[in-house]
């Protein structure tokens, strides 16, 4: 049997459910900041596509911005997508497993990197690699 099948998972492992709510309530305020940056984001590439330029320095400025702008969005694109991997996984009962071992991610080290997938000692071996 999967641990994320046996009901007993949540109470016998390292996360309780109130610690899985902490994880969630925290990824789904992520998520709420992340969206609303990338529409801002979008928002600025339109209006500068609008926008008429005056000279050839203000185009390479603008260059410049959108792809400023672009990287921000990829950026800001690849933690959405972390966060829904995240809230998924506490959908699934996933969250906190290690990728590798699939032993419980020491929860100390959730809250600083609620993003993490691996637990210290894979990290280690993956970093060392
Ligand atoms: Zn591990």
């Amino acid at each position: 049997m999967t641990k994320a099948l046996d009901k007993n998972y949540y109470t016998e492992e390292k996360l309780s459910k109130e610690d899985l709510l902490f994880f969630k309530k925290a990824l789904e305020d992520k998520k709420e900041k992340i969206e609303k940056n990338i529409t801002l984001n979008l928002n600025n590439v339109q209006n500068e596509d609008k926008c008429h330029l005056k000279d050839e320095a203000d185009q390479a400025n603008n260059l410049i911005d959108s792809h400023t702008t672009n990287s921000i969005l990829k950026e800001q694109t690849k933690s959405l997508n972390q966060v829904n991997r995240c809230l998924n996984k506490i959908e699934f009962g996933r969250y906190g497993i290690c990728n590798m071992c699939e032993e419980v991610i020491d929860i100390e080290r959730l809250k600083v990197k609620i993003f993490a997938e691996h637990c210290i000692s894979c990290r280690e071996i993956m970093e060392n690699q």
